[in-house]
């Protein structure tokens, strides 16, 4: 256990015998000079549920500073320096001494670190599925709080007082929604009255933890209950206001499954693949409905005029509230405002849909219009991929006839001016003639590029 956050794109897993066969061998020089040694935490857990694992941290009853003369290349890490970080065969395993309760301020830090026994240790761990401890030999585990009755009955429940442990750490409030949403499990009833009490103290951690907790929630398996779990314990309110605000917005048209907020939660759940920029594309593809939503008195249609741009606007504004780095933003920023573009797709011209589809985002943007599509419910379920799967085979064809959908221009203002057009705006506008006849198929080489230059010049020429 560090202070460091998890992030909440999922990383390329290690292979498990090898990862568990070098975990081994730090336990071992810790068991050798007459030390503890246990694998602790999300290792057990995810072990026992059967899921791979992505690193295993090690508890010890040895001192940091006498682990770190264990190890060679050992540095010591985390608050005050209580954890040491261990390379051994090509990994880096979190060695971590017993620790105590310490005192705790502002829902966030300990006071100081005390060193303990491996109960101490386990009271200060936020989950009971989080507190078991295995034996790197036997496989053994020991579980002091009763974690492995919540892992078999699937629940989330905090060590000790609730209401205490979510004074002292407001963070596990984001955590028990993720790990019910990553497991599909239920949180217990003590623990979620505890944390909808205190939902508003999550304003006490910092902007760059509610990103990380709040990615890791939308990538997770169960990323549209999670956003069902946010809004009931109001953490959503506190958080992500705009995206509260769904709630009760209407929509009508194809929009059969409800309001915004619930088209979003249906939405997160086709998402595929869910990647940090696809989950948050899709959770706020539409948060800009709700300040645009208008109904006719006449009619009682609902439109919701330029809500991709004013969405655009506040995705934007949002995501640079919680901290992400600009390539995010910009990504998310992109997708929410070119979302409704892929309802025009089958009427575009070659060139237009070429340049469309020459987006670096262009993945990300089918996956985002994709899982949008999906949860419009209103639209006959053989027609939702009409537009989806029109891309995909043109971006097929494009790129089957060994073709960039965006090829590099066949000429340049040079050969403007060499056929006879005089610098200024005119050699922007054949440049601008030339790639539309480029993108539309009708010139694939330089000399088509250079003839088609000629007619051009000449027929200018003609019309001055
Ligand atoms: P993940 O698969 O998300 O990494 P994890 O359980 O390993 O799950 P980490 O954040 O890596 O979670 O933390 C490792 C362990 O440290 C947890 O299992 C838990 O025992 C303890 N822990 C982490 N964060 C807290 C916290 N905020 N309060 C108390 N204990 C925590
Ligand atoms: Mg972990």
């Amino acid at each position: 256990m560090t202070d460091e956050a998890p992030s909440g794109t999922p990383e390329p897993l290690p292979p498990q015998g090898d990862l568990r066969a070098a975990a081994r061998r730090v336990a071992e020089q810790l068991r050798a000079a007459g030390h503890e040694a246990w694998f602790v935490g999300g290792c057990v857990r995810d072990r026992l549920l059967g899921h791979p694992l992505k690193d295993i941290d090690i508890v010890t009853d040895a001192r940091p500073e006498q682990g770190v003369r264990l190890f060679r290349g050992a540095r010591k890490v985390g608050a005050q320096f209580a954890v040491l970080v261990v390379p051994e065969g090509g990994f880096h395993f979190e060695v971590a001494t017993f620790r105590k309760d310490g005192r705790y301020r502002d829902h966030r830090h300990p006071e100081r670190i005390e060193f303990g026994t491996r109960e101490d240790d386990a009271r200060r761990r936020d989950f009971t599925i989080n507190a078991l401890y295995e034996d790197p030999w036997t496989e053994e585990v020991v579980d002091p709080a009763g974690g492995l009755e919540d892992l078999q009955a699937g629940r989330v429940r905090c060590v000790g007082e609730p209401e205490r442990r979510f004074n002292e750490d407001a963070l596990r409030m984001l955590r028990a929604i993720r790990f019910a949403a990553r497991f599909n499990f239920e949180i217990d009833k003590v623990t979620w009255e505890a944390l909808r009490e205190r939902a508003h103290t999550i304003v006490h951690i910092s902007p760059e933890r509610h990103r990380d907790e709040l990615t890791g929630i939308l990538t997770s398996a169960g990323a549209g209950r999670g956003l069902r779990l946010l809004a009931r314990s109001r953490l959503l309110h506190w958080l992500l206001p705009e995206v509260e605000d769904m709630q009760g917005v209407e929509q009508g048209g194809w929009h059969t499954e409800g309001d915004v907020f619930e088209h979003t939660v249906l939405a997160l759940e086709h998402l595929e693949p869910r990647t940090s920029v696809t989950a948050w594309a899709v959770l706020l593809h539409d948060v800009g409905k709700p300040p645009t939503f208008q109904r006719d008195p006449q009619s009682g249609h609902i439109t919701f005029y330029d809500h991709q741009n004013i969405g655009a606007d506040m995705a934007r504004d949002i995501m640079r509230r919680l901290r992400f780095p600009n390539a995010e933003v910009d990504a998310v920023e992109h997708i929410v405002r070119r979302h409704m573009n892929f309802l025009n797709v089958r009427h575009m011209r070659q060139s237009t849909l070429r340049r469309f589809l020459a987006a670096p985002e262009i993945e990300e943007e089918l996956a985002v219009h994709r899982a949008d599509a999906m949860a419009s419910e209103g639209i006959p379920a053989d027609r939702r991929l009409d537009a989806y799967r029109y891309c995909r085979e043109k971006l097929e064809e494009f790129r089957s006839q060994g073709e960039d959908p965006m090829p590099p221009p066949l000429l340049n203002g040079h050969d403007v001016m060499a056929a006879g057009i005089p610098r200024g705006p005119a050699v922007g506008e054949a440049l601008a003639a030339a790639r539309d006849e480029q993108l539309d198929g009708r010139i694939t080489t330089r000399e088509e590029a250079l003839e088609w230059l000629r007619v051009y010049a000449r027929d200018r020429e003609g019309a001055v």
